[in-house]
């Protein structure tokens, strides 16, 4: 048997994010999404919220994009929609956490938008099937610097908003969240052996909308960051 492995083509690059205040890189391993997190954007999509547990989707690695990018507009959607989102980092191994416990295992936290193609989403919503059309595909997991734990603490309140074009488009506060980032940990991590790199969207506040080529977007958590993306 050979020593090491031989491919027949280069593996993908790691898929990482800057960190604030260093130049070392935080690696993503996966990225997990919490599906309806604030009251009224659930109502805005025509759905009541399941306060007998939170529900995930996931986006590969791959489809991580730092902020200060331009993307092109996705293939296969006319309806291509921003979700301005907290994003909680994981720094160290956990399972079956509990809530109390799950704020020693954040690494830190950043800003991301949760680019959906909508009109894929809802259909698949309707038909009972994967989300993945909609939710998982190139450049869709935007991103800010991720502030450590360090440097911001743990926000409980903040105001999350997000631009278009300099219009306000969506504006709350992280408290509003249904789940809590501790609550959404603790729960995640009895499905799954969370471990560093994992990153955690936590859902998106009202006021979700389409953008066209040659918009920008400028999304903020007041204390953590902002990100920046623009469509050509
Ligand atoms: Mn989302």
């Amino acid at each position: 048997m050979p020593s090491k492995h031989i491919y027949t083509f280069p593996p993908s690059q790691t898929s990482s994010v800057s960190i604030s205040g260093t130049d070392e890189r935080f690696p993503v391993n996966r990225i997990f999404c919490v599906g309806r997190n604030y009251e009224a954007h659930a109502a805005e999509m025509g759905v009541k919220v399941d306060r007998e547990a939170p529900f995930y989707f996931t986006k590969s690695p791959s489809t991580i994009v730092e902020t200060g990018a331009q993307i092109p507009y996705p293939p296969g959607t006319q309806n291509y929609h921003h979700e301005i989102e907290l994003v909680v980092a994981i720094g160290s191994p956990c399972s079956n956490v509990d809530v109390p416990s799950a704020h020693e295992h954040i690494f830190g936290y950043a800003v991301g938008l949760d680019m959906t193609r909508r009109d894929l989403q809802l259909v698949a919503r309707e038909k009972g099937r994967p989300w993945d059309l909609g939710k998982d595909f190139e450049q869709s997991a935007v991103i800010s610097t991720i502030v450590t734990v360090e440097q911001c603490g743990h926000p409980e309140r903040a105001g999350i908003s997000l631009e278009v074009n300099g219009d306000m488009r969506q504006l709350a506060d992280i408290s509003d969240l249904i789940w809590s980032v501790p609550e959404i940990i603790s729960d995640l991590s009895k499905f799954y052996h969370l471990v560093p790199g994992d990153l955690i969207y936590t859902g998106t506040p009202a006021g979700v909308g389409a953008v066209q080529p040659g918009d920008h977007l400028h999304g903020e958590v007041v204390g953590i960051g902002a990100v920046d993306l623009s469509i050509t």
